[in-house]
């Protein structure tokens, strides 16, 4: 990937996409173009084809998706395929048309089989059943990934994915209802603290075992594939090590000061017990992470503040595009 070439970036608004832009930018690339939703509907299958073709990036990173925690994830459940299809197919058959030969998708998780052995391998994908809550989003991803490797295949296209673990940092999404657990629970720990209350409540048993990645740290490995010319078909990408969200809780009350106790709400759903990568092909690559999950919710926990003075967290907070 040259310094000059012309990176299209979606969702550059997004916890994901912010951070690929703020990784290239350091990184000395000079010709990155972003739309935003009102400029760009990705929904908009001739728009977008139009947009590409005018445009003819060299490379495209697809950080937009329609994202959210388990309770979205579960209650939104036609929005969450539909859109996710929709911005995918849109993207890659258009980026195809338009001659672009580079792209990198991005998948998640929750991709994997809802059973299948810790940590996860690349090669478990559709082997099994997949977990329930997450199921149209887990689909319309696998769609994402299986639309990649088809125009590799049938077309020469290095179009590639990688599979990030759960993910936090700067403009991630603090709305309770439609959260992952990382910025849910320091919102709410950030919360407590500031109105004095003595309790941290955490959804389901706080048993299930978790991952997390820190964003700055997911932007840095995909530009570094993207340095490398990576042409596999796709790549787990996280620490490899996981906490239990008691854990979890406990780290978060120390980052941000609040001795208050942790109370389980267990009408909350637990989701998949364990989700944990194996992370062993991209070492193989030389890359590892190099935010600890310490260090990173420190820097969440600046970002909260930053954006959100006060309790100002009592807001709203809408999750423009990104992925997760
Ligand atoms: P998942 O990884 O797809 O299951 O999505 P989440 O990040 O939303 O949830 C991970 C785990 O954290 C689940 O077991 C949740 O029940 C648990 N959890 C505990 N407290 C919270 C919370 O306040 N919000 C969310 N979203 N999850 C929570």
């Amino acid at each position: 990937m040259n310094k000059d070439a012309k990176i299209f970036i979606t969702g550059h608004r997004g916890m994901v996409g912010s951070a690929l832009v703020r990784r290239l930018e350091t990184g000395g690339y000079t010709d990155i173009l972003t739309r935003t939703r009102h400029e760009l509907d990705l929904l908009d299958q001739a728009a977008v084809r139009q947009f590409l073709a005018e445009a003819k990036p060299d490379y495209i990173f697809i950080a937009s998706a329609r994202v959210g925690g388990i309770h979205a994830n579960n209650t939104y459940r036609a929005d969450f395929i539909y859109q996710n299809l929709m911005i995918e197919t849109n993207l890659i058959h258009g980026a195809h048309l338009a001659g672009v030969h580079r792209l990198m998708f991005f998948g998640s998780s929750c991709i994997y089989p809802r059973d299948c052995p810790q940590p996860i391998k690349e090669e478990y994908l559709l082997t099994g059943p997949l977990e329930r809550t997450n199921e149209p989003y887990a689909v319309a991803k696998i769609a994402g990934i299986k639309l990649c490797e088809a125009y590799k295949q049938q077309y020469g296209r290095e179009y590639v994915s990688v599979m990030p673990t759960n993910l936090y940092g700067p403009n991630d999404n603090y709305d309770l209802e439609t959260s992952h657990v990382l910025p849910a629970l320091l919102r709410k720990a950030h919360e407590a603290k500031s109105l004095g209350e003595n309790a941290l409540v955490v959804w389901g048993t706080g048993k299930p075992r978790r991952e997390f990645l820190y964003v700055d740290d997911l932007a840095d490995a995909c530009v570094f594939l993207m340095e490398q010319d990576y042409t596999g078909s796709f790549l787990n990408i996280g620490t490899g090590q996981d906490v239990t969200i008691h854990e979890l809780a406990e780290t978060i009350m120390e980052v941000v000061g609040f001795k208050g106790e942790v109370v389980f709400d267990s009408s909350k759903p637990d989701g998949t017990m364990r989700k944990v990568l194996d992370v062993s092909k991209l070492k193989q690559f030389g890359w590892n992470p190099q935010t600890s999950l310490k260090q990173g919710i420190e820097l969440a926990y600046r970002d909260v503040i930053a954006t959100f003075p006060i309790l100002g967290l009592r807001q709203k907070h809408h999750p423009v595009e990104s992925t997760s």
